[in-house]
């Protein structure tokens, strides 16, 4: 955005009454974590504004939301629609796409509200009046931050939305590793900090706030990795039968798929997920280096996301997507060897 989108932005942001903010399906911290730090900003300016969800978000991430005012769009959908229709202004974060919205999407796209998209991932469809987008922002809730800063409205930081700030960034950066984790990054995180974020409460609420079955489903998963050495690649699988096996509740599978690039010499991690109740399999891709998983999400398994770190989908039976994921594999070899 430059000087004169901030300038209009904020005389939209003065005179909008109605807000809706909307996180992707399947919502991360990052996504909760940005939304909820704006909403309480916005809240603070005395605008009604509310987070609607597509669906559900893991209870790790419920305790940014104490007092229960997260919307589900999928547990009251005429109520959420009405939220939608009545905005005048839509915030759209940490996601690229409409599409990423699932059966929101309609909705948010006929809506009349100005909207505005705050996010990191690679290639961002056309669709908001404002676009403020930058690949190379190691998490939404880091441009979160950046937004409040530009909008002259970091004076209204508090430390539960320095902690909301705090967690996406932590979860986004796989704590502070992955390689868009700056020095402006560190900086951001020792603001949060004065403002009174606890880095080390957040992480334990986070991280070491796991069930028995969800440690119990990360050792079955690793139990049963595959190494493909001449592609410096593993990947992992999870069938319809384990997840109920361990009880499995959402946020449970969040992090596997790392674990693959901690063997010595891999670069390409994968793991499937099977959903019997939607018919299809959740893929997520993770990388090292060079190796560009948001490409090989979209050229191969209708999905998407970052350099490192991105999702996918297949509609066929979990032998027949792996089968051909180890078929398409063969075709980056130059690119997982070099
Ligand atoms: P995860 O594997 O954790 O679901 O997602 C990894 C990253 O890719 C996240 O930033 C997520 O938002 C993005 N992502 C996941 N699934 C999809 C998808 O189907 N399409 C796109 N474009 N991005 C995705
Ligand atoms: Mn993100």
């Amino acid at each position: 955005m430059d000087y004169k989108e901030i300038k209009s932005l904020k005389t939209v942001l003065t005179n909008a009454l109605n807000i809706v903010i909307i996180p992707h399906k399947n919502p991360d911290g990052d996504a909760i974590g940005s939304c909820v730090a704006l909403n309480e900003i916005l809240k603070s300016l005395g605008k009604n504004s509310n987070i609607i969800t597509p669906n559900d978000f893991p209870d790790f991430l419920k305790w940014m939301d104490k007092k229960n005012e997260i919307k589900i769009f999928e547990e009251n959908i005429n109520k959420n629609i009405k939220l939608v229709e009545d905005s005048d202004l839509i915030f759209t974060l940490d996601f690229n796409s409409l599409s990423r919205i699932g059966k929101m999407e309609q909705y948010v796209c006929n809506s009349n509200a100005l909207k505005v998209m705050i996010d990191h991932h690679q290639e961002p469809d056309n669709y908001a009046d404002f676009i403020y987008s930058d690949v190379s922002m190691s998490s939404t809730c880091e441009m979160v931050y950046h937004f409040l800063d530009k909008m002259s409205l970091l004076k209204n930081l508090n430390a539960k939305i320095a902690s909301c700030i705090y967690t996406g960034i932590m979860t986004d950066t796989g704590s502070f590793r992955f390689p868009l984790t700056s020095e402006i990054t560190h900086n951001i995180i020792s603001k949060l900090i004065k403002h009174g974020a606890d880095g080390n409460k957040i992480h334990d609420l986070v991280y070491n706030n796991n069930s028995i079955e969800k440690v119990l489903l990360l050792s079955h998963t690793l139990s049963n990795i595959v190494v493909k050495k001449k592609y410096n690649t593993a990947y992992m699988f999870l069938t319809q039968e384990d997840l109920n096996k361990f009880n499995f509740k959402k946020g449970d599978t969040e992090g596997i798929v790392n674990y693959g690039l901690s063997i010595k010499k891999i670069k390409f991690s994968v793991i499937f997920i099977e959903n019997r109740i939607d018919n299809i399999i959740k893929i997520s891709f993770r990388s090292k280096d060079n190796f560009d998983v948001n490409k090989f999400a979209k050229d191969n398994f209708n999905g998407g996301g970052h350099i490192n770190a991105a999702g996918g989908v297949s509609y066929d039976n979990l032998n027949d997507t792996i089968s051909n994921f180890l078929d398409k594999l063969k075709n980056y070899k130059d690119n997982l060897c070099d």
